[in-house]
């Protein structure tokens, strides 16, 4: 992989997903992301009401951000495959998925051979702010809980923009925090969250629909999803087996693959406070490229 702007912190998201490949799968199965609830619906406790959560925010995202079936995608940041798979699948759609992580782009392109879409879903390793492809590429640009590891949001935006075709979609989900200036507590409260999870910093849904209109998109919205997603950190939910088998198991962990492992256990109940006190948000963002024709948003 060509080295890049913030490639120490590449380096470092790039190694994370090696190394909690598995733990993730485990747990979570193909999507690296949030399930979807109604409100007041209570999870259930076994892994299929967890695969259905996740299978529901990819279809809210589609439908949020009209993604047009048949589309050619980018997927910025395509863990190992799970949304992609979809994409290709049931939508009919053609996916480029990039991802800092071989292992992961490794696992997805296996994925994609044995559902039968390796013609119209591949994977890659390579960094979304570089990846060469040429202007106008794609129909979709696809980011699913991507963005928080992305330092350069503004860079981002201008690279959807710049990968786009005339009248192409641009559909977001991300972690984020809440508007405003934070306490104390709450600045520590984040500043955990992001040690953990390999973050740079969190933007406000504002701060995204801001960035998004300076690029030059139109059309562009978010949609507040927090309360639709905080579930995926219950504790009896989001279960991990290694925590109950107690701390000799995660020090041996800790031991073969480097403490950063760790991050994937204690992301939990930090983001449940996140959560439950309205420090961290989760949304959704859609936007469009303008065609040549249309006159700029005010
Ligand atoms: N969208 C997937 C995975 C989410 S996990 C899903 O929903 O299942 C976050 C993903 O973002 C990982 O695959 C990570 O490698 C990727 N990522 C983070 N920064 C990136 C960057 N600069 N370029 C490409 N991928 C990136």
């Amino acid at each position: 992989m060509e080295p890049t702007i913030g490639s120490g912190l590449n380096t470092a998201v790039e190694r994370y997903y090696d190394i909690t490949l598995d733990l993730y799968e485990d747990l979570w199965g193909e999507h690296v992301h949030h399930g979807f609830w109604d409100p007041g619906e209570v999870p259930g406790p076994d892994g299929a009401d967890r695969h259905a959560a996740t299978d529901r925010l990819v279809r809210e995202l589609v439908d949020y951000a009209a993604v047009p079936a048949g589309s050619r995608v980018l997927d910025v940041g395509c863990g190992i495959g799970g949304p992609a798979l979809h994409l290709a699948g049931a939508l009919g759609c053609t996916v480029e998925g990039v991802t800092l992580s071989a292992r992961q782009a490794a696992r997805a392109n296996e994925k994609a051979r044995a559902a039968g879409v390796a013609e119209r879903a591949r994977f890659h390793q390579l960094d979304a702010l570089g990846t060469g492809y040429p202007d106008e590429s794609f129909g979709v640009v696809w980011a699913l809980e991507s963005l928080m590891h992305i330092a350069d949001r503004q860079g981002f935006f201008a690279e959807a923009l710049r990968l786009l075709g005339p009248g192409g979609t641009l559909a977001v989900a991300t972690w984020s925090v809440r508007d405003g200036e934070l306490d104390e507590d709450e600045r520590e409260l984040v500043r955990q969250i992001l040690l953990h999870q390999v973050m740079p910093d969190f933007s406000s849904l504002e701060e995204h629909e801001r960035l998004a209109r300076a690029a030059g998109f139109t059309d562009v919205a978010t949609v507040d999803w927090s309360g639709a997603v905080a579930n995926s950190w219950d504790p009896g939910f989001a279960q991990i087996r290694e925590f109950e088998r107690g701390p000799a198991a995660m020090r041996d962990l800790a031991r073969e693959r480097g403490v950063d492992v760790l991050g994937f256990f204690h992301a939990g109940p930090l983001m449940k406070k996140g959560f439950d006190t309205g420090v961290i948000t989760y949304g959704a963002l859609r936007a469009t490229k303008p065609r040549p024709d249309s006159r700029p948003e005010r």
